[in-house]
């Protein structure tokens, strides 16, 4: 690492913690020539990683495109950052599990809103009426009749 102050590359590492749900590692560091000290981020790399499209086109999964679609349905709503990180990473490894590495474009939003629904229901509304394009209010007050039968967490 380089020191953002001094440009040293010799540094130590005096902190280290893991993330809770053990995705991204943070280092404090300190610079061994001018003592300055700063941290680093460590992640796991999901490079492996397509999505398949309806007509077959693959690309490369973007995480940090759903990521910034979450957080515009969770803006104002009581969900920060990290719960956004850890459903993210969540859906991630169980759509691994079930597709390998080309995860069909499909399953991506269905398992988001499942993962969103136990979150805030809010914010499942308003990524719903993206994804599921709703045709009518009818078919979106139906969405919300069905989220309102079920238990409140
Ligand atoms: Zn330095």
């Amino acid at each position: 690492m380089r020191c953002p102050k001094c440009a040293s590359t010799l540094d130590k590492v005096i902190d280290s913690r893991i993330s809770k749900d053990g995705s991204t590692i943070r280092r404090r560091r300190e610079c061994m020539d001018c003592n300055h000290r700063y941290s680093t981020a460590e992640q796991i790399l999901r490079e492996n990683l397509y999505v398949t499209k309806r007509d077959g086109r693959r690309e490369d999964f973007d995480k940090v495109k759903i990521v910034n679609s979450l957080r515009r349905a969770c803006q104002k709503r009581p969900v920060d950052a990290e719960q956004i990180n850890i459903l993210v990473e969540d859906m991630i490894d169980h759509l691994e599990n079930e597709f390998g590495m080309e995860i069909p474009s499909t399953a991506i939003g269905g398992k988001v809103l499942e993962n969103l629904k136990n979150i805030d229901s809010i914010a499942y509304i308003r990524f719903a009426s993206v994804y599921k394009d709703f045709r009518n209010l009818e078919e979106l007050l139906d969405e919300i009749g069905t989220l309102s039968k079920q238990p409140i967490l």
